[in-house]
């Protein structure tokens, strides 16, 4: 087992990963920016390095001062948590090349997935049902609209770069095809540096259905069943639950099957995420796959009382999955609630000082924050500050006790999405699990 990881991430996640280095006994390191000295990760690790000024291209993105950071401290290994260097394949190389273990796949399984274009070719000469679209990039106006054509409107026109919601435009016709498609791809050069777009059938009211996989280096792999995360504003989640609502055991039996079989073909290791879209006559398509922990991941660790970053850890260190898929046991039900330090209403950032703070507790509520008591939110960084989430026998009386628990939260001198969740909570749609990624524009309405 590793001695000593570094974990090149802030907030919450960072200190998510060092309480599973504490409970495995590993020695941590964090790396922050000249903005986070007061954080939470610092202050938990048993190391702490600056990489370098606020901004995250200088510092969390800082390839050469998190790969230093790591050579002076005398890491074993690195877990990059989510988004920052989590998908950047060159990061993952450069560890390799240090002799420093990468928590995450392999370098080309990174480049591959993180091409969505190239990774629905591969999905689909693996057998898996990908959503209707292009066969890979679309390189001149003429070919889209003959593509879009084809697909039939609407069709979504997709960054293979793209990620966190972004890069994504839907086109209803002819004429906006053309506008969509030429704004998309300046949109994806400036955003993501690659113009490369690609189509796909736009789904009308489709669910937004996930299975969670772990994939050791031994060629175990297994199922953790799936996550719904339809409650999505601007194609980024605000609510996650398992199980979904929609998803019976036959269903979940089969996008379990094939997200295994995915994984063997493609040499899948380490924690990873197939995405899908769940049409309303039952059928799914692949969509994407994260290859890194997820932020959702807690409500798939508390159904299936697992530890995934402990998981991640020992799988990176050679250790083989000690449970087949038959052994694995799934309880009750569990919903996450992000909470963003953004106006409820309007949604801008809301960075700031946290005057007064009392998070939820009690019986199955769990808490994934870095906010403390007078900590200041700092303005340069994504705006989730905690995740609420809950555990109980039943989808109804998870979202009972999620109510208890964010009416029990106070976070003063910030705005921040509580209200809106709660809101959200006592809708007749989301109560009675009669949603898809088109809910929230119906509810904003
Ligand atoms: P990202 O990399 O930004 O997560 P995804 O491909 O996972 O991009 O898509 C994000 C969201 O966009 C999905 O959860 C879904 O709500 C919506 N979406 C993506 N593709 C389609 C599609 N073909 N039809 C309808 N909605 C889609
Ligand atoms: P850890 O392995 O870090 O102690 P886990 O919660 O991952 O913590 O696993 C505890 C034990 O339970 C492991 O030995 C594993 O074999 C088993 N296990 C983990 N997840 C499940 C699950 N969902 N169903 C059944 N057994 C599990
Ligand atoms: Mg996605």
């Amino acid at each position: 087992m590793f001695k000593k990881i570094l974990i090149a991430n802030r907030g919450e996640i960072a200190c998510r990963v060092i309480w599973a280095c504490r409970e495995l006994g590993i020695k941590t390191v964090a790396v922050h920016s000249e903005a986070d000295r007061d954080a939470l990760h610092v202050r938990f690790a048993d190391e702490a390095v600056c990489v370098g000024p606020a901004p995250s291209a200088q510092s969390y993105l800082n390839i050469p001062q998190i790969i230093s950071a790591a050579e002076i401290t005398n890491v074993d290994a690195i877990h990059p948590g989510y988004g920052f260097l989590s998908e950047n394949p060159h990061f993952a190389e450069v560890c390799r090349e240090c002799n420093i273990t990468f928590i995450g796949p392999s370098p080309e399984v990174i480049r591959m997935m993180g091409d969505k274009a190239e990774a629905k070719r591969t999905m689909k000469a693996a057998g898996v049902p990908v959503t209707p679209g292009s066969e890979g990039l679309i390189e001149d106006e003429e070919t889209a609209i003959k593509e879009a054509e084809a697909i039939g409107y609407p069709v979504l026109i997709k960054a293979t770069a793209g990620g966190g919601g972004r890069g994504m435009r839907v086109a209803h016709n002819r004429q906006e095809l053309v506008n969509a498609y030429n704004t998309a791809r300046a949109e994806a050069e400036a955003a993501f540096k690659n113009s490369g777009v690609y189509l796909e059938k736009y789904i009308a009211n489709p669910r937004h259905i996930e299975i969670q996989v772990l994939c050791d280096n031994h060629g175990g792999v297994v199922h953790l069943g799936e996550r719904e995360c339809s409650v999505q504003r601007r194609h980024q989640k605000l609510i996650e639950e398992s199980p979904s609502p929609a998803v019976g055991y036959d269903l979940r039996q089969e996008m379990g099957r094939v997200a295994v079989e995915a994984c063997k073909r493609i040499g899948y290791n380490n924690a990873g995420t197939i995405e899908f879209l769940l049409d309303e006559d039952g059928s799914f398509y692949f969509m994407e796959m994260n290859t890194r922990i997820q932020v959702e991941h807690p409500v798939t660790e508390m159904v299936t009382i697992s530890d995934l970053v402990a998981a991640q850890i020992r799988i990176a260190a050679g250790e083989e999955l000690n449970y087949t898929q038959d052994q694995l046991i799934f309880v009750g039900h569990a919903i996450e609630c992000r909470i963003n330090a953004e106006d409820p209403e309007t949604f801008t950032p809301s960075p700031g000082r946290i005057t007064t703070l009392n998070l939820p507790s009690g019986a199955g509520v769990r808490v994934d924050t870095a906010i403390y008591d007078g900590y200041f939110v700092p303005p340069h960084y994504d705006s989730l500050i905690a995740k609420v989430i809950v555990h109980s026998r039943t989808r109804e009386r998870a979202i009972a006790r999620m109510r208890r628990a964010l009416e029990s939260m106070v976070v003063e001198g910030i705005k921040t999405t509580i209200p809106l969740h709660l809101k959200i909570l006592n809708e007749p749609d989301f109560i009675a699990g009669n949603i898809s990624t088109r809910f929230m524009d119906r509810f904003l309405k």
